[in-house]
């Protein structure tokens, strides 16, 4: 996927775990919403109705892609809030049965930030450690399991260094040991096929502008039965849950951005990893010292987080916009934070290496020329800094 900068250079995005373009059919499908159409849902004439109907049949759309029913579905305005709903609601809710939450250490800071907020009002978190690949095991969260331990939240995929979690495995122990289970799926949702049918989750998070859609909204799904108290406290919008004129334009363009991912997920997801792999070959072939960081498989389909011996990975950066070419350090919500993520830390990676890490994220639209250039690039820009 590439486009002409300003100064007619080509662009070729490869940031795609920050956010990802919005096609044109995504902006068109929720243009009406902008403009004639807008109503607000909670009102009783034909604008209201046209809006209404426009909300429940996305949350229809979301719903069949997880196969789930859509009074599980709760629009929310992105994953942050998703997750904060899930751990502070799930977790608020039982306070009278227990106050201990098992979480990892590799989480995004909507998760841990949450759980550090519940740390403050006097809950008790555990962190749980990951391997070097980046590995939650499941026999850690066994033991790690208390009398009172009523949540357990562990992400699906990894949005740094894009390792896939044991959730099935981990999701079976929580629900034999009667304890709540959700996942912050942000980075996995629309990329790698979820039926809640089958995985053992009760509550799992999804940004749209994570899978082309925009900016600003999300949901959330909670299993029918799950309690769970209302989020936002006002009107009755989201049955009751979450109050707050809905962002009808934005829940109805998130649709159409997942009946697109999800038309032709299989496709896209085994194009997607094959190239991604030709990718990470031809680095490791044409660069030395270098590093994969995350697990070689258990991955998501477009995430290649790689370390560079002795340099710093942002003068890397720099040396790629100047080729056009954009891609981030750890994550985007760290940038110029810490030198070092704290997930690149957890999994272990030397000191060496750790400073010099970059993470490139393809997408659907990525293509073999895209990955050639980026490469060429990179293996120019790293000899230059080594020199
Ligand atoms: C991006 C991201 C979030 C936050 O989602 P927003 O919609 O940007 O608030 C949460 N978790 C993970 C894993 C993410 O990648």
């Amino acid at each position: 996927m590439s486009s002409e900068r300003e100064n007619g250079k080509r662009e070729i995005y490869l940031d795609n775990a920050a956010t990802t373009r919005m096609p044109d059919v995504v902006k068109e499908a929720m243009e009406p919403y902008l403009g004639e159409n807008f109503g607000n849902a909670s009102t009783m004439y034909r604008y209201g109705e046209e809006a209404r109907e426009a909300l429940e049949r996305t949350r229809k759309i979301i719903a069949d892609t997880l196969e789930a029913k859509p009074s599980e579905i709760y629009f929310t305005s992105g994953g942050s809030e998703s997750d904060n709903w899930a751990v502070k609601g799930i977790a608020g809710e039982q306070k009278k049965e227990g106050r201990h939450i098992i979480t990892s250490r590799i989480e995004h800071h909507a998760i841990l930030n949450s759980c550090e907020y519940l740390e403050r009002l006097g809950y008790h978190v555990t962190y749980l450690d990951v391997d070097e690949n980046g590995l939650v095991s499941p026999e850690s969260v066994m033991q790690a399991i208390r009398p009172d331990t009523t949540l357990i939240t562990v992400m699906f995929g990894n949005n740094e260094v894009g390792t896939v979690e044991p959730i099935a495995q981990i999701g079976r122990i929580a629900r034999e040991q009667k304890i709540l289970f959700h996942t912050d799926a942000v980075q996995a949702y629309a990329q790698l096929p979820i039926s809640v049918r089958y995985l053992p989750v009760d509550a799992l998070s999804a940004s749209a502008h994570k899978f082309h859609g925009p900016k600003g909204v999300g949901f959330l799904y909670i299993r029918e039965g799950v309690k769970i108290p209302s989020f936002i406290h006002g009107g009755g919008q989201e049955r009751g849950k979450r109050a707050g004129t809905e962002n009808v334009a934005g829940i109805v363009g998130m649709g159409r951005a997942a009946e697109l991912a999800f038309s032709n997920l299989r496709r896209s997801v085994q194009k997607e990893t094959m190239l991604r792999n030709y990718m990470i070959e031809k680095i490791f072939h044409e660069i030395p010292d270098v590093r994969l960081n995350g697990h070689r498989s258990r991955r998501l389909p477009g995430n290649i987080s790689v370390s560079f011996k002795g340099l710093d990975g942002a003068s890397l950066l720099i040396l790629l916009d100047e080729d056009g070419i954009c891609a981030s350090g750890g994550s985007a919500c760290n940038t110029g934070e810490e030198r070092i993520s704290y997930v690149i830390e957890a999994l272990g990676v030397p000191d060496e290496y750790a400073a010099g890490t970059v993470r490139l994220t393809l997408c659907r639209d990525t293509t073999r020329q895209d990955v050639d250039m980026a490469v060429a690039s990179l293996k120019r820009n790293v000899a230059r800094l080594r020199e």
